[in-house]
């Protein structure tokens, strides 16, 4: 092993990601001198993955609303994103040439709806900073006080002045956040929470029919509850499940209740326009001799793969009373196997319990040793909340790092 000393006052950022580059971005501009090393051959990959369907960067939704966002964290996670809102977030994507517009949804996005623009002037900003990126640099785990990395020269140990650890979750590895760290942060006695998929899809047991016929359609114009809320949007039904923006609000509830119970269901309102009660009434007009797709399509304005669905999940409701019909139509419950696997999901709940670091995201079992991003603990429905708490705490980190640095004489 090559041992390679660096300068004491030599900051590594471990990870490149959003928390990563948000980190080394406000230390190298107080003028530390910054390291970034990143285990993939360019950084952010994730973020630019973001980027392809559309970047959602932050939430225009008044801010008391916003920071309830993160469930049980949100107290913690509170001070970073006071030093950090959704404005402040706006104003430092303008700084770096990407002006935001807020969607109809309250989202907020670069007008040019792509990460690259942002990511190229960022990664810009950072070496006129003097920051360095070390790409194809995996760290692999401690060696007495260093850090050892995996490099295209070698193994190299590192002992920087202080460390930040911003390696992201555990969901599409193949971008680099593969939570290979997990054993050697609990060897170090760091508590870390299972990982588990959150805005992820679902499998639902589908008959083979239904699968080859209706996977990759969508189901629009509905209204999908769970105890996380009753929300209109549409779902894709995918040959394994249900998939989509409209799934993923009530994820995490029906994740937790399936560990919990063994059981969940999605409750799917496939006609929100018209009350129970109308479309007992317009059910009940029908003719009763004629087919049931074409009573459906009458009385409740459902066919395709709505009418589908009714069919695959009620196969009774063919003969149901129009009340009873009615109210299959207006709660239909969805059963759930299982959450797909996290390394399709959008993002992780789990990784480092909060409890074990300080404010300043050091962790309390290794001094000089600090976390941010998506590798901590917290969880929060897709719509710019989880880039915001990243670059957030990326942002406080480095806070932590220069105020531990002061502290300690270096
Ligand atoms: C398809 C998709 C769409 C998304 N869309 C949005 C969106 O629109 N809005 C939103 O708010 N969020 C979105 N997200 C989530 C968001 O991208 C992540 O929450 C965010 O990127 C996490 O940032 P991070 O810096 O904590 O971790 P990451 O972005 O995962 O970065 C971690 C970095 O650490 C590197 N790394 C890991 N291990 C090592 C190691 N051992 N050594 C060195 N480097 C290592 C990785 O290669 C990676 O570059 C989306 C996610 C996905 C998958």
């Amino acid at each position: 092993m090559n041992g390679q000393a660096l300068e004491p006052k030599e900051i590594a950022v471990i990870g490149g990601g959003p928390a990563g580059l948000m980190a080394a971005d406000v230390l190298s501009a107080k003028g530390h001198s910054v390291t970034i090393y990143e285990a993939m051959p360019s950084a952010a990959r994730k973020f630019l993955l973001a980027g392809k369907s559309g970047l959602n960067i932050t939430h225009a939704e008044d801010y008391r609303r916003f920071v309830t966002r993160f469930g049980t964290a949100a107290d913690r996670l509170r001070p970073a994103l006071d030093a950090f809102t959704p404005d402040d977030l706006r104003s430092w994507a303008a700084e770096l040439g990407t002006e935001t517009f807020v969607g109809s949804s309250g989202r907020v996005f670069p007008k040019a709806m792509k990460a690259s623009p942002l990511l190229r002037a960022w990664l810009r900003r950072l070496e006129a900073q003097g920051a360095r990126l070390l790409t194809r640099h995996r760290w692999s785990g401690f060696a007495g006080d260093g850090y050892v990395f995996e490099t295209p020269d070698g193994r190299k140990i590192v002992r920087p002045a202080a460390a930040l650890l911003a390696l992201g979750g555990a969901s599409w590895p193949r971008l680099g956040s593969d939570a290979a760290w997990v054993p050697w942060l609990g060897a170090e006695g760091v508590t870390v929470k299972k990982f588990r998929p959150a805005n992820c899809g679902f499998d639902v047991a589908w008959s083979e029919g239904f699968r080859d016929r209706f996977a990759g359609e969508a189901l629009k114009s509905v209204v999908a509850s769970s105890e996380a809320g009753a929300f209109p949007g549409e779902f894709v039904l995918s040959r394994h499940g249900i998939e989509g923006s409209l799934v993923y609000a009530h994820a995490a509830v029906l994740r937790d209740r399936l560990e919990r119970e063994g059981k969940a269901a999605l409750l799917v309102d496939l006609a929100p326009g018209r009350s129970i009660e109308r479309l007992t009434r317009d059910l009940a007009r029908q003719d009763g001799k004629a087919s049931f797709a074409n009573r459906l399509r009458k009385g409740a304005g459902i066919n395709g793969a709505k009418a589908a669905l009714l069919r695959e999940i009620a196969p009774q409701a063919a003969r149901a009373r129009p009340e009873s019909l009615a109210a299959e139509i207006k709660a239909l419950a969805v059963p759930l196997i299982g959450p797909r696997p996290i390394a399709e999901a959008i993002s992780a709940a789990g990784g480092i319990d909060l409890s074990a670091v300080d404010d300043g995201f050091m962790l309390n079992a290794m001094p000089g040793l600090f976390v941010a991003g998506e590798m901590l603990d917290w969880e929060a429905p897709t719509g710019g909340y989880l880039l915001t708490a990243c670059l957030a705490t990326g942002r406080a980190a480095a806070h932590g790092i220069a105020a531990w640095l002061a502290a300690t004489g270096y």
